[in-house]
């Protein structure tokens, strides 16, 4: 049986003879994986679409239960890819590494492909705002992964109106009035304003990723995710090296 879908490329395996094990998020938001037999082979007309982030419509071939299908075709929709630039390409590299350890195979969320497919569509757009993007993805991914408290109310004592001063295991995000802390520990001020904007924006106006607050809220989430995904992952490391 044959199941044609829109997906994304995840990661991209080599595989025996020249061929490759492809992982992909479906418009299901369903983790998938097929192989695509001497794809790396010179001839092959569809080298290209295996790019992680590439937007596809690719054909499964195979038992619904089976382990491995077989990709029949994959044709490229849009890639993300901006040629030369390399914080947006590691910025590539680090979304389908998280997207292929969160998505699950026989577990269909479709807000994991919107999200996805949002981040690569700004990324294309504005590739020099690709940390930002990142941010933003992960912020939602946390959000999709059930991780992520809601900040509007301090989770402790209810205030609305107190800085959030930290993001704590059992009561979530927690204010200075219920919480002392050094100052110097404490997150700096506009950590709720900056999670209303990464809550209501759209990917491609996620908000700058540089100021104080911004940069101490997606510390925060990254090493919380990470936590989450069993520790900093390769293509983390490789960012974190070339631009951070
Ligand atoms: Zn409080």
């Amino acid at each position: 049986m044959i199941e044609t879908l829109q997906a994304i490329v995840l990661r991209p395996t080599l595989f025996q003879d020249g061929g490759l094990v492809v992982s992909f998020l479906t418009e299901h938001g369903e983790r998938k994986v097929g192989i695509a037999k001497g794809a790396k082979k010179p001839t092959a007309k569809w080298v290209s679409a295996f790019e992680p982030l590439s937007l596809v419509r690719v054909g499964f071939f195979g038992k619904e239960q089976a382990e491995l299908r077989r990709v029949t075709r994959c044709e490229l929709q849009h890639s993300p890819l901006t040629l030369g630039h390399l914080e947006s390409n590691l910025v590539m590299a680090c979304l389908a590494d998280i997207f292929d350890r969160v998505a699950k195979e026989g577990v269909e969320d479709e807000r994991l492909f919107r999200l996805l497919s949002a981040c690569g569509r700004a990324l294309k757009d504005h590739p020099d705002r690709a940390m930002s993007i990142l941010a933003y993805a992960e912020h939602w991914l946390l959000h999709c992964m059930g991780l992520l408290p809601h900040s509007r109310v301090c989770g402790a004592c209810g205030e609305e109106a107190a800085p959030i001063v930290m993001l704590s295991e059992d009561h979530g995000w927690r204010c200075a009035d219920c919480t002392p802390m050094d100052p110097a520990k404490a997150l700096p001020a506009g950590i709720r304003e900056h999670l209303r904007i990464l809550r209501t924006c759209s990917a491609e106006d996620a908000p700058d990723s540089r100021p104080e607050a911004a940069r101490a809220c997606t510390e925060l989430l990254r090493n919380r995710l990470m936590k989450e995904l069993g520790g900093e992952l390769r293509s983390y490391e490789v960012m974190r090296r070339m631009v951070m």
